[in-house]
């Protein structure tokens, strides 16, 4: 089925960079069904969420075709957990096209589990219904947050029932994206030895991303690209953001957080937080982020090290420059966020180690990172701290004695008091295989003002109780 191209999508990827992608003819499904609709992001879009509502459900499946437009599965490679994978691509996702909002920015609009595509290796091209609405719940969350993220716009359920850790409705989710050009589309190149496509590459992110740069090749796409992900990283830890799955290939040219698969929010704070059931060694666990950013960027460098300069050593030295400022930029980033959490004035050389005191008591507390902050302000301003641990207590004068005399800064404006729970997404993604979305739609509600408190809302705030145990994540690939 083909219908008209109402939402004006629009094909660049496809136009400039042949032989990074696959033209896929989706088989469909006989009975989707739209359940989810993000109107405000539709809107945003400048789409028509009433044409949405009456279409959706063909068009977000992959069971109609826009008419003159062509969906098509992107290739890229990518290392994972540390190995190379020369052949990976979107097995279970399609870009049906571009959109380009009342502003003039473009973004793709991606159907993942939209069926089999030529990369889809023996998985079988579709995703649950609980994993979808876990994308959506925590992407939307992310950036409600602040925090330069894909969203989400649909979830589509296909009327068919998959089986993964638990027998679930199939589901497509609509995700939106700046691109989902990742570092493992320039490795793909890169390790085809296709210096023009390289170049080509280069060139089409730039001018999609960072078009002031545009004129300055392989060495500003690099930078471009190490300032825009460290600057993404120090927000995550600033949040409590496990991502859990920092494959070259998750890693957003564009420097939005991408691939929502095993990630989750720490609750207590512990450097060595692992959610991820596959990541067995924690190489992803929450303190080591910063180190994989580097290690990620550094894979990026060596792809792109022809470009750079045309002496070897030359393009080395650029790279590795670039790798030092990725590490200081994230650093001097997240101490900002950091001084901004605890509303510290001004920036002054002890601050480093006044926050990491904080965070040492934290840890020995195995408190809630999330409340300590927002329960920091309220103490400032009723001059007790009841609910704080005697570990964080003890480091309190340290923090006054900073402060002084000067009135902190609005805290709570940055410190969140409402992030997707763990507990609280469990409960809502059971509901919703129960039948019932009414929990997801609430969870969404409060997650969309994060800030705020809102009244009869303090459950959603609170941890999880001790009976929810040690929580696990899974890719539910
Ligand atoms: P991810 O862990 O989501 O980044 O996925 C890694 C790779 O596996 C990507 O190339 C995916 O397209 C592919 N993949 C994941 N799940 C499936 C699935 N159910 N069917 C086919 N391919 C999949
Ligand atoms: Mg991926």
């Amino acid at each position: 089925m083909s219908i008209d191209n109402a939402l004006g999508l629009e094909h660049t990827y496809a136009a400039a960079l042949e032989g990074l992608y696959a033209p896929i003819d989706p088989a469909g499904f006989p009975q989707p069904a739209l359940l989810l609709l993000n109107r405000p992001l539709a809107t945003a879009l400048g789409l028509d969420p009433a044409w949405l509502e009456a279409h959706g459900a063909a068009v977000l499946s992959g069971s109609a075709v826009l008419e003159g437009t062509r969906p098509l599965a992107q290739a890229y490679a990518g290392h994972q957990f540390g190995h190379f994978n020369p052949r990976l691509g979107d097995g279970r996702a399609l870009l049906i096209g571009e959109v380009v909002d009342p502003a003039g920015h473009r973004f793709d609009l991606h159907l993942k589990g939209a069926g089999t595509t030529p990369f889809s290796r023996q998985g079988d091209g579709r995703a649950a219904l609980d994993s979808a609405l876990r994308e959506y719940i925590v992407s939307e969350a992310m950036h409600a947050l602040g925090i330069p993220t894909t969203r989400s716009l649909a979830v589509v359920t296909t009327g068919e029932t998959i089986l993964r850790q638990r027998a679930a409705p199939g589901a497509v989710l609509t995700r939106v994206a700046a691109s989902h050009l990742r570092i493992g589309t320039l490795e793909l190149f890169a390790s085809l030895d296709d210096r023009d496509a390289l170049q080509r590459l280069v060139q089409y992110s730039l001018q999609r991303h960072y078009p002031e740069r545009a004129h300055g090749g392989a060495v500003a796409l690099l930078e471009a690209v190490a300032s825009a992900q460290a600057r993404l990283i120090a927000r995550w830890m600033a949040v409590g953001f496990v991502h859990g799955v920092m494959n070259t290939d998750n890693v957003a040219l564009s420097g939005e957080t991408i691939d929502f698969g095993p990630c989750a929010f720490m609750d207590a704070y512990d450097p060595d937080t692992v959610f991820s059931q596959i990541d067995q060694q924690g190489r992803y666990r929450f303190g080591h982020q910063p180190g994989i950013g580097a290690w990620n960027m550094a894979r990026m460098a060596e792809a792109l090290l022809e470009l750079l300069a045309d002496d070897r050593q030359a393009a080395i030295e650029l790279g590795q420059a670039t790798l030092d400022r990725f590490q200081s930029e994230l650093r001097a980033t997240w101490l900002d966020l950091m001084r901004a959490k605890l509303g510290l004035p001004g920036a002054e050389d002890d601050d480093g180690a006044l926050i990491q005191a904080l965070l040492d008591a934290m840890a020995r507390a195995r408190a809630d990172y999330t409340l300590t902050f927002r329960r920091l302000a309220d103490g400032l301003e009723h001059e007790t701290q009841p609910d704080l641990h005697p570990e964080i207590r003890a480091w309190l004068p340290r923090w006054r004695a900073r402060l002084g005399a000067s009135a902190p800064k609005q805290m709570n404006q940055v410190n969140p008091l409402y992030i997707p729970r763990n507990h609280k997404v469990e409960e809502a993604l059971s509901a919703a295989l129960a039948g019932d979305l009414g929990p997801t739609t609430r969870l969404l509600e409060v997650l969309a003002r994060p800030f705020e408190a809102q009244p009869g809302c303090e459950a959603y705030a609170e941890p999880a109780p001790e009976s929810f145990g040690c929580y696990q994540t899974h890719c539910n690939t």
